[in-house]
């Protein structure tokens, strides 16, 4: 009984804890078998877009599974969710936290939408975060072309009027791949947590950041960092290559296999960095 909520994963070291995106069963059993060789706390993510896919319910349902028979603690988390109806599919299926994104709204807007969200999430002890301002890139097949980064006026008003676990913020990163060489606005990230106080800040767009990006979001109070395209990534490769060693064997046993067992290797050594090796960079 390892399901935890993203208000007490994010208490148990004094690093940022990994989110990692589910597909699929070897995706979220390479998720967890990577935490517990790791022997670290992991958040088990899934997007709105693939949870809503037809007869995807039982992706949920594994995710809450995996988490309870983990021998690590596990957050269940329900990813960019931009109404209140995915979010309470997600708390009725198990999860222990949901995501609402309102940074597409005005603030006003934002703010109403989080707090309704909120409102049905603390009565079954669910934890919620919320956005502000937008990544640019592509997230589950929704493109959005003009990044807006954080307004640190925005945070103190928005964390006034709402309750939230965690508050995803825009410094320059995006999700998908980056083209180009990623910057991070450090300096609006200090503004930011210095406004934010014990609220914890998240990172969205993991994948590409360097170690020493890690490091000094983590440094700064980043508690939380979002990763799924290096998910993708690692699966469809490891797909491949293990098909072409045997193309006639069309192995529907082993490539799911070394699928899962390469997701593990990655998650692990992220969450490594996350919780301990970021200290060795700063
Ligand atoms: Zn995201």
């Amino acid at each position: 009984m390892a399901l935890v909520t993203l208000k007490e994963i994010l208490k148990i070291h004094d690093g940022a804890v990994g989110a990692f995106s589910v597909y699929d069963q070897f995706s979220a059993q390479g998720i967890v078998a990577g935490a517990e060789e790791a022997g670290l706390p992991v958040i088990l993510m899934i997007g709105s877009g693939p949870l809503n896919k037809p007869g995807n319910d039982y992706i949920g349902q594994l995710m809450v599974q995996f988490a309870k028979e983990a021998s690590v603690p596990v957050c269940v988390f329900l990813d960019h969710s931009k109404d209140l109806k995915t979010c309470l599919k997600a708390m009725k299926l198990g999860f222990s936290a949901v995501m609402i994104d309102g940074s597409h709204l005005p603030l006003e807007e934002n703010i109403a939408i989080t707090n309704k969200v909120t409102e049905a999430a603390r009565a079954l002890g669910v934890s919620v975060e919320a956005e502000l301002g937008a990544l640019a890139g592509v997230e589950d097949g929704e493109e959005v072309k003009q990044a807006k980064m954080t307004d640190p006026a925005h945070v103190e008003e928005f964390l006034s009027k709402t309750d939230v676990d965690g508050l995803a913020v825009s410094i320059g990163n995006a999700h998908g791949l980056y083209k180009g060489e990623p910057k991070l606005d450090f300096d609006r990230l200090q503004t930011i947590a210095g406004i934010a106080k014990d609220v914890p800040l998240i990172l969205h767009g993991g994948t590409g950041l360097t170690l020493e990006q890690f490091a000094k979001g983590v440094q700064l109070g980043i508690k939380k960092i979002n990763i799924g395209t290096e998910v993708k990534k690692t699966y469809i490769e490891t797909f491949i290559s293990t098909h072409e060693k045997n193309v006639s064997a069309y192995d529907m046993v082993e490539i799911p296999q070394a699928c899962k067992r390469a997701v593990a290797q990655m998650v692990k050594d992220k969450l490594e960095f996350f919780a301990k090796g970021w200290k060795e960079l700063i």
